[in-house]
């Protein structure tokens, strides 16, 4: 079975205080993953290490940091480096979030190359696509997030693309409270899944999990995962909250 996963996305939140609270509370008995399964917290950097050591011996437990430089070391003042991220043991990258998209201007050519640092240092980039809200009204969503894709990926080799993840992340769904339907995001997710296919092969894309992100909640998030090529969820606001978040963990398949 491919990897399901269910990824917390702190953005710009909690206190360190908080932060500790909530990974005590999140991993003082924490649900027992089967093989397949995986958590991952993306944490604000201060807390990388923290979370670090909080997962320590828990099993497929992992960090991520939320974003890295495009840039290998140097002269960047207020970047984190892969290498940075690397030394520190951190596993996962989020890149591409349509927050770091829309604020902080990050093109599908600029994530290429944050890709390409992660992967040569053996860090695993979640990647982010999705569509605005005027793009999914107009009915060309499919297209939308294929060129993201291209734009982005189809650069990499089959090799590597088989070590990335993706997350489908409507950006009309994110912190909106309004929810892809289950529906909608298994239609995105196998032509997603087509789109990889077509470049790399059926075996190479029936491996890449792919992530639904958009107020996937305790309550919701069963309904989502049961999809079959919906494999766990990128999720924002419900991580901040233990009880939700833990359910959200029980409804990986
Ligand atoms: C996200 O930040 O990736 C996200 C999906 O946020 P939310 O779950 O709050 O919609």
């Amino acid at each position: 079975m491919r990897q399901q996963i269910a990824a917390a996305n702190w953005k710009m939140n909690l206190t360190v205080t908080q932060a500790e609270e909530l990974l005590n509370n999140l991993l003082q008995e924490p649900k027992k993953l089967l093989a397949h399964q995986t958590v991952i917290f993306a944490v604000p950097f201060p807390y990388l290490t923290l979370a670090k050591t909080k997962v320590n011996g828990h099993t497929n437990y992992f960090v991520a940091a939320q974003n890295c430089s495009n840039k290998k070391s140097g002269a960047y003042t207020g970047e984190t480096s892969i290498e940075m991220l690397h030394s520190i043991g951190i596993e996962y990258v989020v890149l591409g979030h349509s927050e770091r998209r829309e604020y902080f201007a990050e093109s599908n050519a600029v994530l290429a190359e944050k890709l390409d640092l992660a992967l040569s240092y053996g860090l695993i980039p979640i990647f982010c696509c999705g569509e605005p809200l005027s793009i999914r009204e107009a009915g060309t969503q499919n297209g939308f997030v294929e060129q993201q894709l291209k734009e982005s990926l189809f650069h990499l080799s089959a090799e590597q693309l088989a070590k990335i993840v993706i997350a489908y992340e409507p950006i009309w769904a994110i912190g909106t409270g309004k929810t892809a339907t289950a529906g909608q995001a298994q239609e995105m997710h196998q032509h997603l899944r087509a789109v990889l296919a077509a470049q790399y092969g059926k075996e190479t894309a029936d491996i890449v999990p792919i992530l639904y992100g958009g107020s996937v909640k305790g309550s919701n998030a069963k309904e989502i995962f049961s999809k079959p090529d919906v494999d766990g969820g990128l999720v924002g606001g419900a991580s901040l909250i233990a009880a939700d978040f833990t359910q959200i963990i029980d409804a990986l398949k």
